[in-house]
């Protein structure tokens, strides 16, 4: 659809061309968004032709991002697209994961099927194509997180040249590792986030670099998808709720605006709430909205559920408003709750990274405060692959997972590995033995 940037400010809402290589509003420093200039799609045809899709072979209907190009702001243009068959994930029945937050059903919405395991690949597709629209050569973030393996594969599959800016000695592993295998020049820095970020700023105007960090409306406008890709599942049957987990709440903010869409053309006439789950030592937006004071950021925050891991959420106000405009609500979960809830969703055979443990977390806090009911229809979003953080299963299950605050964890649901001997008639006994 044609469209244009628009800033998100309401007493400002400049508007620039889609094709502005800018990542704030020149004019007041205020978030951007994508904006349509069009008014009309016809709901059933399009509904129609999404589900055709699926059963072509060609690239572009393949991704379940792309599927849905219509609704993002590429109007005609898909010449540049650069897709990894991103998408695609399925909807997952979690009925013991369901009993444990109090639930008669639970669905999982499972990102971490990705091409790099996690939700960013919805919206990279998009950043990275919007950077080859833009004749952009080089592509960065400031991340050593899901975002910097998801820009690092996607940017190399378009043969572009991937730069990975790392604050120094906050490294995670199996992520970087993800970035180094893709190709990413991977800079370590010494400095913190903010200011590697503002670094980043000025060598992108300099050496033309194109940003794609979690502001970038681009990759926002990508992750719209997944809950378009949902309700196409469900056949447009809206349920009760959307869970989430909250970190720097781009998703909220993508969520929030897939169904203002959805609703301004027709598609569905129900919105979900949203529900945004933060970890507790990382909570500024469950501060915020509890209190309806000013925003405050946490200058040191702490969580085990790294991707979650935030002091200060750049798309908050985006977030606001998407919980607001859906009767949304925003919990928050402990260390504890979100490793317990992590070994029940792996007893489910389905298996997520810690953030998006914070889900069922959540949804157990929620039901017990009677927000949400027994009966009521709730999608779980898992945002990350099972296999993103081995070291916090192996500890977990072994009784040797400390808190940020080196207060070691209850392993409730722990699955020890057991050391046997070189002796059927034991290794009999053992098997045999009541777990
Ligand atoms: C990025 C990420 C989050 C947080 O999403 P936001 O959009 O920053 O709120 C949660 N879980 C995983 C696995 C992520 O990669
Ligand atoms: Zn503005």
């Amino acid at each position: 659809m044609l469209a244009e940037l628009a800033c998100f400010e309401q007493n400002c809402r400049a508007r620039f061309p889609i094709t502005d290589a800018i990542y704030n509003c020149p004019e007041c420093n205020g978030l951007l968004e994508v904006r349509f200039t069009e008014s009309k799609l016809d709901p059933e045809s399009s509904k129609r032709v999404w589900r055709e899709r699926r059963t072509s072979n060609q690239p572009l209907d393949q991704s379940g991002v792309w599927r849905y190009r219509e609704l993002l702001p590429f109007d005609g243009q898909h010449q540049h697209v650069v897709s990894l068959r991103e998408g695609n994930t399925p909807l997952l029945d979690g009925p013991r994961a369901a009993q444990y937050g109090g639930l008669d059903r639970l669905t999982f919405k499972h990102q971490g099927f990705n091409p790099t395991g996690s939700f960013k690949d919805n919206g990279m597709t998009c950043g990275v194509t919007q950077a080859v629209r833009l004749h952009r050569q080089r592509v960065a973030c400031v991340s050593t997180g899901n975002t910097s393996a998801s820009m690092a594969a996607y940017a190399s599959a378009a043969g572009l040249d991937p730069i990975v800016f790392i604050p120094h000695g906050n490294i995670s592993y199996g992520k970087l590792a993800q970035a180094l295998e893709y190709g990413a020049r991977t800079l370590q820095v010494e400095a913190n986030f903010d200011q590697i970020l503002a670094l980043v700023r000025v060598l992108a105007d300099r050496l033309g670099i194109y940003l794609l960090n979690s502001i970038n409306p681009f990759r926002i406008e990508g992750q719209k998808t997944i809950i378009f890709e949902m309700l196409d599942q469900r056949d447009w049957n809206p349920p009760d709720w959307i869970v989430l987990p909250g970190g720097n709440l781009g998703n909220t903010s993508a969520f929030g605006k897939a169904l203002r869409e959805l609703c301004q053309f027709g598609f569905i006439r129900k919105v979900p709430r949203l529900a945004v789950i933060q970890a507790e030592g990382a909570a500024p937006f469950y501060d915020f909205v509890r209190t309806r004071g000013e925003f405050r950021s946490v200058p040191d925050p702490k969580t085990l559920a790294t991707a979650i891991r935030i002091g200060d959420p750049v798309s908050w106000p985006k977030a606001l408003h998407e919980i607001t405009a859906s009767n949304g609500v925003v919990e928050k979960v402990s260390e504890q709750e979100i490793a317990d809830a992590k070994a029940i969703i792996g007893r489910c055979g389905i298996g997520c990274e810690p953030a998006s443990a914070a889900t069922l977390a959540g949804i157990q806090k929620l039901v017990r405060s009677g927000v949400i009911r027994a009966s009521d229809d709730v999608v779980a979003v898992l945002t990350g692959n099972v296999l993103k953080d081995p070291d916090y299963i192996y500890r977990y299950h072994t009784g040797q997972l400390t808190d940020p605050e080196g207060k070691t964890l209850e392993s409730r649901f722990g699955n020890r590995p057991v050391v046997a001997p070189n002796d059927a008639d034991q290794i009999a006994k053992i098997l045999e033995a009541k777990i």
